[in-house]
């Protein structure tokens, strides 16, 4: 097989066009997303570089390949200055943008004065080996749990760092290596690698969009808006599989139903946006007390539930404890007339009972946080193992409905 260089220029650039109409499309389609922008504007550039390359006889040789080195370095530091924005990580510090300058214009200016071709094209595969590197370091590092884009899009960087590291040394070696891929002495190799390069990062940034918005959606479907706790939708999908799971395995389960007391009160008295305030106080309190593998949710209004796998009763109880103590100790004393009260919570706590489903284990906390409340408030109360209140309220409306 021989790469034609002609055949594959015509490629590059038809490829670089199209990616730069996709990178564009897809800032049009996002534009409040940040990073879409700063990908378009390197795909913009990709194919003035190219034509600058392709244009080096009829421009003075050395001026027209120097533009295209510093070009292709702005297009990179672009893309990953896009990538960091993309990531919410902020933009690229002034100090990282002046060393990256000086990498690239110093050999720049150097190699056009020694009219010096290895030196060009050792530092400019250098400066591009060192920011896909950075940019693969960039996209690799943190949480990448289910971010396959992310994660193939850092290997696509990776490998691209892997492969201008080792064009550095070959044409510290010789000025244009020569292969049986390569008979001609032309640039096929890097020319087909740059064909690659565009089609898999810009594929990469679209994908990477896809999953954002995917994750955007996935978070507003399970999430309460004011509060980030998972919604009552999520929690009865996240229930039943911990309910199933704790049956499978023989392993306790257990239920806190929590209502903050008074809290119309609060609000007629401090404002409905003081108690917004304070909902989103207590799920931070709670979600502090509680384990990871807790399920927390906002169930509606000032309720919550929590679901506790591999936890008994008593430990459920003095988890339950430990939110209402916390909550005690962090929340707001409101001056209500004619005495000022702290804001509490009260908590009724059931343990999953053999046979039981997820309906009838909520009514019985359900049941238990009642009688908190007519104790009182600002306490826990246990669950009894069989249900304590008559009727068959045995569905979320009507379990619903007790609480409110
Ligand atoms: P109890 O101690 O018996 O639970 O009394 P309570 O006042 O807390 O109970 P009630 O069910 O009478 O009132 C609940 C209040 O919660 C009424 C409603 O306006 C308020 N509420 C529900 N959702 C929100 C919300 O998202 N933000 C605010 N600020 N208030 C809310
Ligand atoms: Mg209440
Ligand atoms: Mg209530």
């Amino acid at each position: 097989m021989q790469l034609d260089i002609h055949t594959l220029l015509v490629a590059v650039a038809l490829a670089s066009a199209f990616s730069a109409a996709a990178r564009i499309l897809l800032w049009r389609m996002h534009p409040a997303m940040p990073g879409p922008a700063h990908w378009a504007l390197a795909g913009i550039l990709a194919p003035v570089a190219l034509v600058l390359i392709i244009s080096h006889r009829a421009l003075p040789e050395q001026l027209s390949l120097s533009l295209a080195q510093v070009v292709i370095s702005v297009a990179f530091v672009l893309v990953w200055e896009g990538f960091r924005r993309f990531l919410g990580r902020g933009s690229l510090t002034r100090p990282v943008l002046v060393v990256l300058a000086i990498a690239t214009l110093v050999p720049i200016v150097i190699a056009h004065g020694m009219q010096s071709v290895p030196l060009r094209s050792v530092s400019n595969a250098l400066v591009i080996a060192a920011v896909s590197a950075l940019i693969a370091r960039e996209l690799l590092s943190g949480s990448t749990q289910g971010r396959y884009a992310m994660q193939a899009t850092g290997w696509v960087y990776a490998v691209n760092a892997v492969f201008f590291f080792a064009r550095a040394i070959a044409a510290a070696q010789a000025e244009i290596p020569v292969s049986p891929l390569n008979p001609d002495g032309l640039a096929a190799v890097p020319t087909l690698w740059w064909l690659c390069m565009t089609l898999a990062t810009t594929l990469g940034m679209v994908l990477m969009t896809g999953e954002r918005l995917q994750s955007n959606l996935d978070w507003q479907a399970n999430r309460d808006p004011l509060t980030s706790a998972l919604n009552r939708r999520a929690f009865s999908l996240i229930a039943a599989r911990e309910i199933g799971r704790a049956r499978r395995h023989g392993q306790p389960l257990s239920l806190l139903m929590m209502d903050l007391d008074h809290f119309k009160q609060i609000n007629d008295y401090l404002g409905h946006s003081s108690g917004d305030a304070i909902l989103c106080r207590f799920v931070a309190t709670a979600e502090r007390v509680l384990r990871s593998e807790d399920v927390f949710c906002r169930f509606g209004g000032e309720e919550f539930v929590a679901l506790l796998p591999s936890t008994a009763a008593g430990p459920a109880l003095i988890a339950a404890e430990r939110i209402r103590a916390a909550f005690a100790a962090d929340a707001a004393t409101v001056l209500i007339a004619p005495q000022p009260f702290d804001t509490t919570v009260s908590i009724g706590v059931a343990e999953l009972q053999p046979g039981e489903d997820l309906d009838a284990l909520l009514h019985r906390a359900d049941a238990a946080l009642y009688r908190a409340k007519a104790k009182g408030r600002n306490r826990c109360e246990l669950a009894a193992d069989k249900d304590e209140r008559m009727g068959n309220a045995n569905t979320w409306d009507t379990v619903s409905q007790h609480v409110h």
